[in-house]
């Protein structure tokens, strides 16, 4: 039998997905996959190459085109994108205020589901993948699910300070902005899988977090 696990980490924009599901696979030795990233480097993509992102046939058509790569080290995630490292520029305003444009197009969550189910399927110890859909529609078995959230003060807060700024209030209304879109769209919403662990980090520490995560996985290991 496989000892693989997968550990599944989905929350909304801001509660420290990414910080828990790096922080969870550098402590277990597991690969870890940024599906967000994944999105905003098709989005940097097509912004790159002038595609009209409300036509959702133009943008299905052009994101079948791009070559994405991501790396899973947790040490050091890379994602490139046509053989371009867009790890900085995928962090931008311009991505980041048109990415749920582009994550709400059918045909690019399919091609990117695909992607994200073949890494899984390629990790061979496990993985902890971070995103909107993965307990719900990437991978609906994973022993482990976490869905986690903070309230919207600690989210801009966290978000704005990450930024290198101090003005939550622009932050908030940015990140309560993309959250509506992320969670209002047909095509696998945002929304917390029945069977996933709700966990509030507002008054935790990171690593408050990562232990609770770990906690869970050393729990599905010994079932
Ligand atoms: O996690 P991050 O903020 O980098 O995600 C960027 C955007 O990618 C989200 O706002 C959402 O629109 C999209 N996304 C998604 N499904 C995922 C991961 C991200 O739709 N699994």
């Amino acid at each position: 039998m496989s000892s693989q696990i997968v550990v599944a980490v989905d929350g909304p924009s801001g509660s420290g997905k990414s910080s828990t599901a790096r922080g969870v696979a550098r402590r277990l030795g597991l690969a870890y996959l940024d599906t967000g990233a994944m999105y905003r480097a098709i989005t940097w993509a097509l912004l790159e190459r002038g595609v009209d992102l409300d036509d959702a046939a133009a943008v299905a058509a052009a994101a079948a085109d791009v070559v994405l790569r991501s790396g899973t080290d947790p040490v050091n995630p890379t994602i490139e994108a046509d053989g371009v490292d867009v790890s900085e520029p995928i962090r931008g305003a311009d991505v980041t205020s048109n990415v749920s444009v582009v994550a709400a197009v059918p045909d690019v969550r399919a091609l990117l589901v695909q992607a994200q189910r073949d890494a899984i399927r390629d990790s061979l110890d496990g993985i902890v993948v971070e995103g909107r859909d993965i307990g719900t529609a990437v991978a609906p078995d994973a022993p482990v699910k976490v869905y986690l959230v903070a309230d919207a003060d600690a989210r801009a807060r966290r978000r704005a300070s990450e930024q290198g700024h101090d003005d939550a209030d622009a932050t908030q209304e940015a990140l309560a902005r993309r959250d509506h879109l992320d969670s209002s769209r047909a095509a696998s919403p945002l929304t917390k899988a029945d069977d996933a662990v709700l966990i509030d980090g507002t008054f935790l520490t990171l690593d408050e977090v990562i232990d609770a995560v770990v906690a869970l996985v050393e729990e599905a290991r010994g079932r």
